[in-house]
């Protein structure tokens, strides 16, 4: 459903920061697919989002919150609704002075670089973080998915977040989020409300360490997985005991192509935009993908991969 222009005047109106129209979302995903949002909106502070999500309940508009867009298939055809970024008053990151009585807890906006935070960290000799270094996401988007890399997950650190919804802000400790593989259970049952920000707590260490540790993950993400072609990362969650990669490999399918859309040859696990794929090529790919594990592994592989529009 597209905006009308009496909405549009009135969005104009209620939000503080800036507003684009009919934006392509290919221009906001790491996959670089996606038709156009009716409007992008990239907000100052809270205030801003709390305005923007009571015109969206009153007018019964769809919006969907995007961190860096890094675990994203957006549709060709585009989003109709409100596509909204969360912008400066969302990027801090400091001590929390309350609760640092030794114990090392930082504070970090929902709207800051997963792997920005991680080199703040090491700079701090706060130790913990090092895994999300190669994560392109945003502490939000990490919250959300539970991120995580070689062992550890955003479960692993986080102490609170603040969660807002049109009329509420609240806080909400690590025991009620339920965080599990991939998931945060009470993020998924609570589609209408935004990650703000977060506290987390680590453990000290020398920064130099810290430093040497983030550049052997740097490495090792470099040998196995793709770079310098668009992607989300994993396409499917790794089902226990085995990993998706695997079980696309001995299908035989490292290097099926539909269309643009390519399993990459260095990680099965990843479906890579080789120029010009669209949503459709990925998603004919993602299908054929899963009727052939099936086939050879009688195992049903679930998408990681969220799919917007
Ligand atoms: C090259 C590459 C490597 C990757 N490696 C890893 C990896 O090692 N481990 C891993 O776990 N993932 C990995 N990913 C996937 C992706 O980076 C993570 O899932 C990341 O957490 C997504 O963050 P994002 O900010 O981009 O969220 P988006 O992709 O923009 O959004 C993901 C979901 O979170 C929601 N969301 C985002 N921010 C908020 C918020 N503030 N409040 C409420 N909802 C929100 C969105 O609405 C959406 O539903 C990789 C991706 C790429 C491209």
């Amino acid at each position: 459903m597209s905006l009308s222009s009496s909405q549009k005047a009135v969005l104009t109106g209620v939000v503080r920061g800036k507003i684009q129209w009919d934006v392509p979302l290919s221009a906001w995903t790491t996959y670089r697919i996606g038709g156009p949002a009716d409007a992008l909106v990239t907000l100052l502070d809270v205030e801003d989002l709390q305005e923007v999500l009571k015109f969206c309940r009153l007018e019964e508009l769809r919006w969907k919150l995007l961190g860096r867009g890094s675990n994203i298939l957006a549709a060709d055809e585009g989003f109709g609704g409100i596509v909204i970024v969360l912008g400066e008053g969302f990027k801090y990151i400091g001590r929390d002075p309350e609760r640092d009585q030794g114990s090392n807890w930082v504070k970090s906006g929902a709207g800051v670089g997963l792997a920005k935070l991680s080199s703040w960290c090491a700079d701090s000799g706060l130790s913990g973080f090092e895994f999300a270094s190669g994560i392109p996401g945003t502490v939000g988007g990490g919250v959300v998915m539970n991120a995580g890399a070689w062992g550890r997950s955003m479960a692993d650190v986080i102490r609170s977040i603040e969660l807002v919804d049109h009329d509420k802000i609240e806080i909400i400790s690590e025991k009620h989020l339920n965080f599990s593989y991939r998931t945060c259970r009470v993020l998924a049952g609570r589609k209408n409300a935004v990650v703000t920000g977060v506290t987390m707590s680590f453990k000290t260490a020398a920064p130099e360490q810290i430093k040497e540790t983030i550049r052997t993950l740097k490495e090792k993400r470099k040998e196995r997985q793709p770079y310098g072609q668009p992607n989300c990362g994993s396409v499917f969650r790794n089902p226990e005991e085995i990993s998706a990669g695997q079980l696309i490999d001995e299908a035989g399918l490292k290097g099926r192509r539909i269309g643009d859309a390519a399993v990459s040859e260095k990680h099965a696990n990843f479906i890579v935009n080789c120029g010009q794929a669209s949503a459709h090529d990925v998603l004919a790919l993602i299908d054929e993908i899963k009727e052939r594990v099936m086939q050879t592994s009688g195992v049903e592989l679930i998408p990681e991969v969220q799919f917007l529009g």
